[in-house]
């Protein structure tokens, strides 16, 4: 079909992908289940048939990523949500018939919801899962009736091109345009005039995104970054706690946006914990410097600021306990205990192996230093007593709120999944997500009667009948 669009430096090129994208939708307004299904399909197909290219093509943006990896991390997620949409998009198009309110509706009036296709969808990913954040939100935008323009991370370059390739053998340029290169290209692209922009990546960038798409008043889902603390309660089994934890911690080398950040844990217990935890990396990882399934960080550049922090933070006080030597880009996880509030391992977001061991005495200070600080992405809790969890539900403020495990919400399609205040805004995955990328409209149908009759001047006779 259409050509890969390789190296777009004009913001006239992208204007004229973006025009014709419109145009074709202005075509085709409300694309049938039949047409979206045949969009998801073609995703499907282009991921299923170029799936070990995929897995090349990350490994080698990442200098190391196991296999497995990138086939549960990003190739088994994306063809979850599009198998899933696929089976409920008719469904999820219907009508919603809505009660009219007293007495107009004893009167016949309707009222319904249409969720309508808003037109021609912006999305920037980011490079921690270049295939999976690039092509998820798709899921839902096609389910919804929408064309796209997807700008990947210039950083995982040959997964951006394989993306481009293989999109441009199944999709014609005005329903899906792949659009290659660096910040330039991004800051142009994020100043077209979409009808909805998604961006995935950090809170810095989400900033000057959204600075760019104010001008034309672009509505954007932010899916963001952040601090992501766990609690663990002394209910809780805290072997399994750190097994579970350092998984987490450790899956692609701790560039995850759902990533632990920091773990507060029973003053009496911390040193058990760390034990723990030292057993944990260990029992996955028995040689993690030569382990091929330890995921490496993504460039010289991020390891240097993940020594960096390691260094503030010894400077200022703290105790780091590396569990293993790291070798340029290969950089195992770090415990950190006793880390002083200016440290900024507490104040940034990691975005790798390190991790925050802080005690506590009492839930409600942890409560409290957590509300002090930006929304999280996600609060983990460790433990069995009812009463905390529903203490941690209803007074802290997060995206999502997982107990007794670590990312497993963003697996399940029937959560929505989004950050709030720093860590993001709006949500997709399954239903939530068509809805995020559809105009909910509002339609009235006045009966045969003229009910509004009696807000019409003159007022000389008053309101009668309310
Ligand atoms: P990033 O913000 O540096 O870059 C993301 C994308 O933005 C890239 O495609 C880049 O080209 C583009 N970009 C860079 N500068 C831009 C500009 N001025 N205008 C427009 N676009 C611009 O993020 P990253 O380093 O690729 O990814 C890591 C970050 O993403 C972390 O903060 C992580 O928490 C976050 N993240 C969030 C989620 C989520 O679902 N909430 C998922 C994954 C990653």
């Amino acid at each position: 079909m259409n050509q890969a669009i390789n190296s777009l430096d004009t913001t006239v090129d992208l204007a004229t992908i973006l025009s014709a994208q419109k145009s074709a939708q202005r075509e085709d307004p409300y694309p049938s289940a039949l047409v979206r299904v045949d969009r998801l399909d073609r995703v499907i197909d282009l991921v299923v048939r170029n799936e070990q290219k995929f897995c090349d093509a990350v490994h080698a943006d990442f200098g190391n990523r196991s296999i497995i990896n990138t086939q549960s991390l990003d190739i088994m997620p994306v063809l979850q949500a599009f198998k899933h949409a696929k089976k409920h998009v008719s469904h999820w198009m219907k009508t919603e018939a809505r009660k009219s309110n007293f007495p107009l509706g004893l009167l016949g009036a309707k009222s319904k919801v249409e969720y309508l296709p808003l037109g021609v969808v912006g999305n920037i990913s980011p490079w921690n899962f270049p295939v999976q954040l690039a092509l998820m939100p798709l899921a839902d935008v096609f389910a919804a009736g929408n064309r796209t323009m997807l700008k990947p991370s210039e950083l995982t370059p040959s997964t951006s091109r394989l993306l481009a390739e293989t999109v441009a053998e199944n999709f014609n340029q005005d329903e899906f345009a792949v659009i290659e290169g660096g910040v330039d290209v991004a800051k142009d692209f994020a100043g077209l005039a979409f009808d909805h922009l998604i961006f995935t990546g950090s809170t810095q960038v989400g900033k000057l995104v959204a600075s760019s798409a104010a001008p034309n008043l672009v509505p954007m889902t932010l899916e963001l970054g952040g601090k992501n603390p766990v609690i663990i309660s002394e209910s809780a089994d805290l072997k399994l706690a750190a097994e579970k934890i350092m998984w987490a911690k450790t899956m692609n080398g701790g560039q995850i946006c759902l990533c632990p950040d920091t773990v507060y844990v029973g003053r009496a217990r911390l040193n058990e914990f760390v034990d723990h935890c030292k057993g944990a990396v260990k029992a996955m990882f028995p040689d993690i410097e030569h382990d091929a399934d330890y995921t490496h960080i993504i460039s010289q550049r991020h390891a240097d600021r993940l020594a960096d922090l390691c260094r503030d933070a010894e400077d200022k006080g703290a105790t780091v306990i590396s569990l293993g030597s790291s070798d340029g880009c290969r950089v195992p996880p770090s415990l950190i205990l006793n880390a002083s509030n200016d440290c900024r391992v507490l104040q940034e977001e990691i975005f790798g192996g390190l991790l925050v061991v802080a005690p506590y005495d009492k839930l409600d200070k942890v409560i409290d230093t957590i509300n002090s600080g930006e929304r999280p992405l996600v609060l983990y809790y460790f433990g069995k007593s009812q009463t905390e969890i529903d203490q941690v539900t209803f007074q802290t403020m997060s995206g999502g709120l997982v107990v007794n495990d670590l990312i497993a919400h963003c697996l399940q399609e029937n959560l929505p999944f989004g950050g709030v205040g720093a860590s993001g805004s709006g949500a997709y995955h399954g239903f939530d997500g068509f809805k995020n990328f559809s105009h909910a409209k509002a339609v009235y149908q006045q009966s045969k009667f003229d009910p509004l009759k009696m807000i019409r001047p003159p007022f000389s006779t008053g309101l009668r009948g309310y």
